[in-house]
């Protein structure tokens, strides 16, 4: 990869938001306020993920009163904050990227600090809410331990996966596309393609207004879909070995009971009935097939993952600002 770093002069803050109405004024406040002051330029993306509150008029009101700095994607309905944010980076311009939520946790001034990492030769800088302020037993043990987990299943090791606030160069994010739970996960897959990724403590305020839209399901959720994603990209597209692999095992261990439960009867004329004989070649064979089954099934999965990749994973009511080819990324 090539590290031309002074060519990063533009930077796209992109914004999820579903129901923060409140936090719309305080928030471009506050980014006008602390991007304002800095040499390169910078545009927001706003998307509203099928907001139900006041959330996408008063970001209009925002777009309108600063359209060389603000764009609002206007999603079609809620379609969760992976998919919004995928909107917002496949309608950003700059070079940089660099997600953050819609419910002032984040703080911007750590955005100057994360661009500039990006500016020393990374890839990819991930925050690190050290100091999170969110209910400790609900939220931040089961984040512990998931983060914990993540770590060991994916191999690469930071302290904060679900931070949403990061930045990325923006070729880093041209590999993939991201579904379900897996926004969180882009450090990994792209230290995975052989980016080079850093972490870096931000700071994180209790939420203001509104309610986190999330509840404990999420950490099962994240964990189906880091599951999911190591096995389509480092068993590649040959399930059908691994699981065939562990079938065949099966068949063995069945078709070795079943020749000395023969021998057993054919030439020392005694009984294996009694014996756990019959059980095991059952047990191996059923299970032989039925790995095998799961390899098969896991093929078609396989296939149908990387035919969707062409697809979109939200629909767009409407763009807000930036007609005539988009914000000029003006400083
Ligand atoms: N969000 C979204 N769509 C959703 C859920 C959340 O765009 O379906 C946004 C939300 O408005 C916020 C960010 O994603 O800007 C993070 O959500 P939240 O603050 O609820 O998560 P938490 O901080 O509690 O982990
Ligand atoms: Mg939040």
């Amino acid at each position: 990869m090539s590290r031309d770093t002074s060519a990063f002069s533009t930077v796209s803050v992109v914004i999820p938001m579903y129901n923060e109405a409140e936090s719309v004024e305080p928030l471009c406040q506050q980014l006008n306020d602390v991007l304002g002051q800095e040499a390169w330029a910078w545009e927001a993306i706003f998307v509203n993920d099928g907001s139900t509150d006041d959330t996408a008029a008063k970001l209009t009101e925002q777009v309108q009163r600063f359209p060389e700095r603000f764009r609002l994607v206007d999603l079609q309905r809620n379609f969760g904050q992976t998919a919004a944010l995928m909107a917002g980076i496949d309608h950003a311009k700059g070079d940089i990227i660099v997600p953050m939520d819609g419910d002032l946790q984040n703080d911007p001034k750590d955005i100057a600090r994360l661009v500039a990492k990006i500016g020393e030769g990374f890839d990819v800088v991930s925050g690190w809410r050290r100091n999170r302020q969110d209910a400790s037993f609900r939220r931040v043990l089961p984040s512990r331990i998931a983060n914990k987990l993540i770590s060991v299943i994916s191999g690469v090791h930071l302290h904060d996966y679900g931070c949403s606030l990061k930045a990325y160069r923006r070729d880093v994010l041209s590999g993939f596309r991201l579904y379900g739970e897996m926004h969180r996960f882009v450090p990994i897959f792209a230290r995975w393609q052989g980016a080079k990724i850093t972490e870096m403590v931000v700071d994180h305020h209790p939420r203001k207004f509104g309610t986190s839209k999330y509840g404990l399901e999420r950490i099962f959720k994240v964990l189906l879909d880091l599951l999911l994603v190591k096995f389509l990209t480092q068993y590649d597209t040959k399930p059908i070995y691994v699981f065939g692999g562990v079938g065949a095992m099966f068949f063995g261990l069945s078709g070795v009971a079943a020749i000395y439960a023969l021998w057993l009867k054919f030439v020392n004329n005694i009984s294996f009935i009694q014996t756990p004989l019959p059980l095991m070649v059952m047990f191996g064979a059923m299970t032989g097939i039925m790995c095998i089954l799961l390899g098969l099934l896991a093929e078609v999965l396989v296939r149908i993952y990387f035919e969707s990749q062409g697809k979109t994973q939200y629909a767009v009511r409407a763009i807000v600002g930036g007609q005539d080819g988009g914000v000029a990324l003006r400083a």
